[in-house]
């Protein structure tokens, strides 16, 4: 896979003039290794539009005579999708968020991808679940598809840091350990929802060492009947292709500065895993001293005023106060634990 590799074209076909003139547009951006039309589209509420089906099918086979070297993919949600993707010749298909959620319909699609030789990209499901997101990309192996890719599309959380889908990049980092070799792109359109964002995703999906994008395009994104406020112009593409720098991923041409950097992080690391460590034992005296004076494990007013301590230093050490916050939640939530743990063993010792 040449990288970035991008994945650009329509939420939704919509008519065969939309679909031209952005064929035709992206056409003339080289780097485009797949162009991406909606087909049959997940509506979360009914009554909304939900693609023109075969009728864009049929549409896509005729604009695409006059670009011969561009790939074309759908998004397959049933086996019935698969079989007119195969049928009217698109290259590719992708597994949408809402099925990979579901192992019973990934199971149904995928043996209906048996010997068509489709390229198949994977995006996660909406949960931040890498199982299951693993889970979709064996079943495409499993019928013989060698040409699997993973999309990164951002998850659906309670809290969604201001974006369509919480990128949550801790998640596509993990399937990229478990997965070394899975080549793997970011779709900043769903992650962002809005079109100012995109380009800043894009540069960060880079910055991870991403094997490229799929991005929404639109001729004219304002007037889309899906995502309007998410699809880019070809022109925004060809800009934000042209600002990206494309990271090299492979660590064993790290010279030795990025070497020494490195080992720093490694001892800062391990000192904060020692601190850690410490943190929990004094916790463990805390349990004890509170067992003595009958007092409950979580107090709330000393647990409020921390919380305000630790974000005011934060600031103070040009950190995000937020995400210290959300760090310092973490530990008392298993500093709780710890305090309960060493509560039971000593009522079991007491009563032994
Ligand atoms: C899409 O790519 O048009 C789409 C519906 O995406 P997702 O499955 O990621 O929501
Ligand atoms: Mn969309």
């Amino acid at each position: 896979m040449s990288r970035p590799y991008i994945v650009a074209g329509p939420c939704s076909v919509e008519s065969t003039q939309q679909l031209g003139e952005v064929v035709q547009a992206l056409s003339r951006v080289p780097q485009v290794a797949l162009v991406r039309c909606g087909v049959w589209k997940p509506r979360t509420h009914p009554g909304g539009f939900e693609g023109m089906g075969e009728q864009a099918l049929q549409w896509i086979a005729e604009v695409r005579k006059g670009f011969p070297s561009l790939r074309f993919g759908c998004e397959v949600a049933r086996p019935e999708h698969v079989e007119l993707a195969v049928q009217y010749g698109m290259d590719a298909v992708w597994i949408g968020a809402r099925t990979t959620a579901n192992p019973f319909m990934v199971q149904e699609v995928t043996e209906a991808m048996r010997g068509s030789g489709l390229e198949v990209l994977v995006k996660n499901a909406p949960s931040p679940d890498v199982q299951l997101w693993m889970g979709a990309v064996e079943r495409c192996r499993q019928v013989g598809i060698e040409d699997v890719v993973a999309v990164h599309r951002g998850f659906d959380v309670f809290k969604n840091g201001g974006y369509r889908n919480n990128p949550l990049w801790e998640v596509p980092i993990e399937l990229r350990r478990h997965e070394p070799g899975l080549p793997l792109l970011c779709d900043p359109s769903h992650i962002a929802g809005r079109r100012e964002p995109v380009k800043m995703l894009a540069q960060t999906a880079m910055d991870l060492g991403f094997d490229g994008l799929m991005v929404e395009v639109h001729p004219c994104p304002k007037a889309a009947l899906t995502d309007a406020e998410q699809q880019i112009t070809p022109a925004d593409l060809v800009e934000l292709i042209g600002g990206l720098v494309v990271r090299q991923t492979d660590s064993s041409v790290a010279d030795e500065q990025l070497h020494l950097l490195r080992e720093q992080i490694d001892l800062l690391d391990s000192q904060l895993l020692q601190t850690l460590a410490a943190r929990f034992g004094v916790a463990q005296e805390i349990a004890e001293v509170k067992e003595r004076g009958n007092l409950a494990v979580y107090q709330p007013k000393r647990w409020e005023s921390l919380l305000q301590q630790r974000r005011e230093s934060a600031v103070e050490l040009g950190m995000d106060p937020d995400f210290v916050k959300e760090f310092f939640e973490k530990i008392h939530a298993e500093s709780v634990r710890v305090q309960e743990r060493r509560l039971n063993q000593m009522n079991e010792n007491s009563h032994s």
